[in-house]
């Protein structure tokens, strides 16, 4: 895991919303230069919901499969074992 990012980018996710800028939880650029926020409201448009929900989707798949990798290691890892210690009896 990465320490938070010091860019110092008014359009950096992490580092606009430290200085005090706004940018898009969906694709970081500031709220002017996207179509995900209504700038009334300062709320997700619906391209916006959209946008974030899909890449939700993506994130979690995204884990799910990381997880299951992760599993699929471990088993793996114990069949090498099991195989092992039948070769040594
Ligand atoms: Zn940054
Ligand atoms: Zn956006």
């Amino acid at each position: 895991m990465k320490g938070p990012c010091m860019c110092g980018a008014t359009d950096c996710r992490s580092c606009g919303p430290a200085q005090g800028y706004r940018c898009c939880s969906v694709c970081g650029k500031a709220p002017e230069d996207c179509e995900h926020i209504d700038l009334d409201t300062g709320e997700l448009t619906e391209a916006g919901a959209a946008a974030q929900a899909k890449w939700e989707a993506a994130e979690s798949a995204r884990i799910d499969a990381e997880i299951e990798e992760r599993r699929e290691g471990a088993r793996l890892a114990a069949d090498f074992w099991e195989e092992a210690c039948r070769h040594a009896d």
